[in-house]
Formats: C-alpha cells, structure tokens, sequence
C-alpha cells in the first residue's frame, strides 16, 4: 500500500525502512508536518502515517478522505491530535502504537528528575570551565520522600517500580484503577494528598478535552513547597503560564519537561539559527531549575524499532481488510 509519511527525521526513515522489508509497503516520506498547508502531499495516498504534532482535525481529516484515505496511522501512542469524532464520520480509520517500550518514557522521566535534583545540567558546564564550586548543586535524597505518579498507566507502573526502587513512598491518582499499581507496593491517594505530600510530581496520564491544564495555578499552589514536577505525557496538560509564576514566586522547586504546549512551533528542527520567538518558552528556559528536552522521551533503538514494525504491520492489516489490532475507537 502507498503509504504517505509526514513529520520524518532521517532516524524514522532508518527504522521504517528496515521493518518494511517484511511488509512490502510504498513509502513516500516528507519532512513537513500533515496540516491544511501540506494535506496536498497526501492525494491519493489511501494510508497516511503522522506522529504527535502533525494536525488531524476535521478539516485536514476531510480533505483527506476527498483524496482518498482511509487509515491514519499514528506512530505514538497519544492522539489528542486527531479528531476522533471527525474520522469516525467520515469513514477514515485511526490507528496508534499502544505499547512500544513504557521503558523509554519512564526512564527519561527519572533521568530528567536526577538531573534536576542533582543539578547535572550545571554541574556539567561548570567542571568544563574548570569551576568546582559545589555552592547551589545541593540536592536531596530520593530516599524516603514520596513520588505521585498522575496516570497509573503502562508508563505510570513503569516510572512507579523504579521509584520504589529508590526507597519513595510512591503514591498515585487515576480515575481507573490499576490492581498492577497497587501491587507493586504503590497507593492512590486523592489529588489533594498528592498536593499536599509529594515531593516528586510526574505526569503520565494522555491530554484529552477534559484534563487540558490539569496542573494550572491553582494546583501549583497547593504543591508542596520545593516539590518537583517532570512532563513526560503532553505539553496541555501543564499551564505553562501559571508554572512560569510558580518558579518566579519559589514555590515550585524545580520542572522538567520533555513536552510543551506550543511545540508544534519548536520541536524536532535546528532552530539554532534563528531567533525563537515564543517568550514564554524563552523566559521558562532561563530558569536554572528547569531542564527541557525536545519530546525525546520515546527516543530509543527497542522503542522506534516496535514504533515502525507496529505501524507498518497495522497498515498490512488495512489493506488485508483484516482487524485493526491497534484501531482507536471512540469511546
Ligand atoms: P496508558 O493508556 O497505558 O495509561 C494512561 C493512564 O492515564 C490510564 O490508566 C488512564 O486511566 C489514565 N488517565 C486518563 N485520564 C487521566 C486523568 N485525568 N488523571 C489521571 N490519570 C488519567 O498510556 P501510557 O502508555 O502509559 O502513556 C501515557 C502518556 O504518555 C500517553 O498518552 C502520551 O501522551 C505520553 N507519551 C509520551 C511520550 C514521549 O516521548 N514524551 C511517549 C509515549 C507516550
């Protein structure tokens, strides 16, 4: 089947290649995201596969069932990014990669939380200016302090057991409960304890319309004092705003994000020679207690080599007619 892929890096195409040996598929690549201003790269594309910030709302879904597509491949596990309801009317079916390594996000999730506790980030441009000055790199022990994990999900359990691992207490809050969560040695809590107790706040529940800005200024106040908050999920789910006021005033210790609200406009390009001109994101990265990574949570060998053979594998299941083993559907 042709297969029209937009949003691609080199790396995708490294992957895709490889597992399309087993598949057979027509891939035609395109760096550009799927939007209103590229839809024309996909006439006549019957499958379409796109990635997180690439824009399927109902415009964009119907101009491209005028051209012919029947199946949006997402090669991710999110889809905030696609109008759901749009595609059901039209016709188009949607497909994602449900579970390709929970290990790389949750890794990333801690190695962003030890940096930022540790202050490896500064430490690190400090010694290669020869400066060995331990004044401000002070951390505290992950040992006996308690982590919240916000969506006890595949990634949540995995972030959860490695926490535990440290000796945290690891609390979390889900409106489905997972009995795998609590095995592991872990608790719900409501989201007022989780305010009031935890030391470490991690995100790990999708964006959807109903927890857009979940942590806004409101929950940012009731956050412990010097607690630390890490994003590994969806740029939405944070205010980014009201975070921005949380570490002027002190009150938030320290944040790392792998996701933000607007990085549509910044994320996975060279923008080293322009002048980025988002204040908000601008004034957020000067802060020495926030460390942002581009959306690299999910960037390792096992999870993009599953990410390509899942996908390329869904679009075979497509053109057989055969189920959609990883079809999204509307709820
Ligand atoms: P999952 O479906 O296994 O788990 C998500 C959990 O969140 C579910 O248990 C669900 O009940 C819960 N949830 C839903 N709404 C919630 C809310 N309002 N509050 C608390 N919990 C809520 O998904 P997963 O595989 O663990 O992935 C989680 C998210 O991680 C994805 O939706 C995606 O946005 C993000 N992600 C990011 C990267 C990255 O590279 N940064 C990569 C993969 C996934």
């Amino acid at each position: 089947m042709k297969i029209a892929v937009f949003s691609t890096q080199p790396y995708d195409r490294q992957f895709l290649d490889a597992a399309n040996a087993a598949e057979g598929h027509e891939l035609h690549y395109f760096d550009m995201a799927l939007g209103l201003e590229s839809i024309a790269l996909a006439a006549g594309f019957e499958a379409v596969c796109i990635f997180v910030n690439d824009v399927a709302d109902a415009n964009v879904l119907e101009a491209l069932r005028a051209g012919g597509t029947g199946l949006v491949a997402l090669r991710c596990t999110g889809f905030n990014n696609v109008d759901l309801a749009a595609a059901s009317r039209l016709g188009i079916k949607v497909v994602r990669v449900v579970d390709y390594s929970p290990y790389s996000v949750a890794e990333h999730a801690v190695a962003l939380l030890l940096a930022l506790n540790r202050k490896t980030h500064r430490a690190y441009n400090r010694t290669r200016d020869s400066n060995f000055s331990l004044d401000g790199l002070m951390g505290f022990d992950f040992h006996g302090k308690t982590a919240a994990v916000v969506g006890t999900g595949k990634i949540g359990r995995v972030f959860a057991r490695i926490m535990l691992g440290f000796g945290c207490e690891v609390i979390g809050y889900d409106p489905f409960r997972s009995a795998e969560f609590e095995a592991l040695g872990a608790r719900y809590a409501p989201p007022g304890e989780i305010g009031a107790n935890a030391d470490i706040v991690s995100l790990h529940c999708p964006l959807t319309a109903e927890n857009h800005h979940i942590v806004n200024a409101g929950t940012l106040a009731r956050m412990k004092r010097g607690a630390l908050l890490v994003n590994t999920s969806r740029g939405g789910l944070l205010d980014t705003d009201a975070a921005v006021q949380a570490l002027k005033s002190g009150h938030l210790g320290g944040l790392a994000l792998d996701v933000y609200e607007q990085e549509g406009d910044l994320f996975f390009r060279d923008l080293s020679s322009t002048i980025v001109t988002d204040d908000v994101f601008q004034r957020l990265i000067s802060f020495s207690n926030v460390i942002v990574t581009g959306h690299q949570a999910f960037f390792t060998r096992e999870a993009i080599g599953t990410i390509s053979e899942t996908t390329l594998r869904s679009v075979s299941e497509f053109a057989r007619k055969a189920p959609l083993s990883n079809e999204i559907r509307l709820a």
